[in-house]
């Protein structure tokens, strides 16, 4: 009997000590405002609390018709790495058909285990999904399958994670448009910079990787206005007029790239940051932006204008800079016709714009 109870206090105290481990994984991880340490605390207290040789996790994307993963995370037994911010992708992107396994947890959205017998490794994929989209899988892989109780470890920490990216996610957007808001913009322009300030320091191999991973081309940031807003306010009032901002929302989703990111600044402006390799490039998707809106019909209000003023974005750039460049050939466009997109380095090339004076001191006095 005193045996006996001697090994309930035994369990019990194993259980809770076990207990406390996951909840200081758990507290570690919730402490997290940035994905990439929230996707690293998940994957490392998987590693640890399941005793995987490694966990990985990847992300889905598009390039043409092919869908890929880039692996984004990795805590093993060589280490940890991880991507510095999401416009650093990872490393090389998978293309899904080397991987069946990882096909069938994306396409049916559901856990698929594979025994690799060449390796005696059994792989686990998890599918990361939030709203019924596949947004990524993680891969746990151990010396055996994992118990049930391991699944129920690993799918726990999963739903946490996704409940925890709903959080940030809500809390990143417009409640009207559901674009990213203001707040939002400096944090993702911060790490912009400084992710081109650190490839640019970067050396042969790195430059070599980045080129293979397509990861070469210049960030541009344009700032797009509703052409006479308050003419729709005065004319048709507030709620069409916010029914407008909703619809150029989604006119904007549907005409950028999934890698474009969509502000809503203020008001009746947005921004949009995008990648490309050539200034045609950025000029086309803007372009094709300001017609689709030119030739949309608006619910009751009719036709509606944008105008967009744009500038590249260099490593050595003030958020306030960039913005401001931006925000001069957006004047520009609105002095001279609106309905159009300026570039500022060409109203600069042209004479048009005077180069901006540097700020003379850090300090304003009023
Ligand atoms: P311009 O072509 O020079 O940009 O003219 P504009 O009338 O668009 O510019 P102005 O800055 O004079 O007016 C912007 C208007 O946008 C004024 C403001 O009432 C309206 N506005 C700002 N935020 C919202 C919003 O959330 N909803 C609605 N309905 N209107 C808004
Ligand atoms: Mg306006
Ligand atoms: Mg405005």
């Amino acid at each position: 009997m005193k045996a006996a109870c001697a090994n309930i206090v035994r369990l019990t105290a194993t259980r809770c000590g076990n207990m406390i481990h996951v909840l200081k994984h758990v507290e570690s991880i919730t402490q997290h405002r940035d994905r990439t340490l929230l996707e690293l605390g998940v994957a490392s207290a998987l590693f640890e609390l399941v005793k995987a040789q490694e966990v990985n996790l990847y992300k889905a994307s598009q390039h043409g018709e092919e869908n890929y993963l880039s692996r984004v995370t990795h805590v093993g037994q060589d280490g940890v790495s991880y991507s510095q911010s999401e416009f650093d992708k990872g490393g090389e992107p998978l293309p899904l058909h080397d991987r069946p396994e990882m096909i069938a947890c994306v396409e049916q959205s559901q856990i698929v285990r594979r025994h690799d017998t060449e390796r005696e490794l059994h792989i686990h994929c998890f599918p990361i999904s939030i709203d019924s989209r596949v947004l990524g899988v993680l891969e746990v892989v151990c010396g055996a399958p994992l118990a049930d109780d391991d699944l129920g470890t690993a799918e726990g920490f999963l739903g946490l994670y996704r409940n925890y990216l709903s959080l940030l996610d809500y809390s990143e957007r417009d409640t009207l448009t559901g674009l990213l808001n203001r707040k939002t913009f400096d944090e993702n322009l911060s790490k912009i910079l400084g992710h081109l300030l650190s490839s640019q320091s970067g050396d042969e191999a790195t430059t070599q990787r980045r080129r293979l991973r397509n990861d070469d081309g210049s960030h541009w940031l344009a700032v797009v206005d509703v052409d006479h807003f308050k003419r729709v306010n005065d004319q048709f009032g507030h709620l069409y007029g916010d029914e407008v901002l909703l619809l150029l929302a989604r006119l904007m989703r549907e005409s950028f790239r999934h890698q474009d990111r969509l502000f809503r600044f203020g008001g009746e402006e947005f921004v949009v940051v995008l990648r490309a390799t050539s200034e045609e490039e950025v000029t086309a998707a803007l372009e094709r932006f300001r017609s689709t809106v030119e030739q949309r019909d608006f619910p009751q209000v009719g036709k509606v204008t944008i105008s967009i003023g744009y500038t590249t974005i260099h490593p050595h750039d003030s958020i306030p800079d960039i913005v401001g460049r931006a925000d001069e050939a957006l004047y520009y466009a609105k002095g001279n016709g609106r309905n159009q997109v300026c570039s500022h380095e060409l109203l600069l090339s042209t004479g048009k714009v005077t180069p901006r004076a540097a700020p003379e001191s850090e300090m304003e006095l009023f």
